[in-house]
């Protein structure tokens, strides 16, 4: 059974096997969760980064997939980048951020992780409406078989703790 936790924070400053990053496509960097995670985690994760896109991802990491690198000296092992969807109101994307959770458990379970911090993919700069967010990311997280014993969403502020502390008994 893995064990769905909250947490209301920062991502940055969580200790935890591996975090999940809220990248984009290119994996060199961006904004939110992106930009604390570079910023707290040093060079080493962008140099990581940037040998991904030189060997396995030419045209950038595609939505809904996972790749872990170091975690440079953020208190985990591994950083797991997984890209979210955009939200688009004409179009249902939810399948897509679920896979960046599912995905992200893939990778975790190849690499051994037992404790994996989540931020609410998609719900900063990619527009996702959190309580949606939160329903996709809980739900997912529960359908998901995987050896991870501890998946615990950060959330960065108080609506996006309440949206998801709704999808919990
Ligand atoms: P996306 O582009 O996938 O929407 P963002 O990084 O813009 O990614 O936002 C994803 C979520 O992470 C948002 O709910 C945002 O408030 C939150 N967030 C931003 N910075 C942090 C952080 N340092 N730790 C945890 N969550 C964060």
């Amino acid at each position: 059974m893995t064990a769905i936790t909250l947490v209301k924070g920062d991502i940055t400053r969580q200790s935890a096997d591996a975090i999940v990053n809220a990248a984009n496509s290119s994996l060199l960097g961006g904004g939110g969760v992106d930009g604390a995670i570079h910023r707290r985690g040093g060079p080493a994760i962008l140099e990581e980064c940037r040998a991904l896109r030189a060997s396995r991802y030419g045209k950038g990491l595609r939505t809904g997939r996972a790749v872990a690198t170091t975690a440079g000296e953020l208190d985990a092992r591994w950083v797991i980048h997984t890209v979210g969807p955009r939200f688009s109101p004409q179009e249902d994307r939810s399948e897509l951020l679920a896979s960046c959770y599912r995905e992200s458990l893939r990778v975790a379970d190849e690499l051994g992780a037992r404790t994996v911090a989540f931020p609410a993919v998609s719900a900063g700069i990619y527009g996702w409406p959190i309580d949606d967010a939160a329903r996709i990311a809980v739900e997912t997280v529960r359908a998901t078989e995987t050896a991870v014993e501890e998946v615990r969403f950060v959330l960065f502020d108080e609506r996006a703790y309440e949206a998801f502390a709704a999808q919990l008994p």
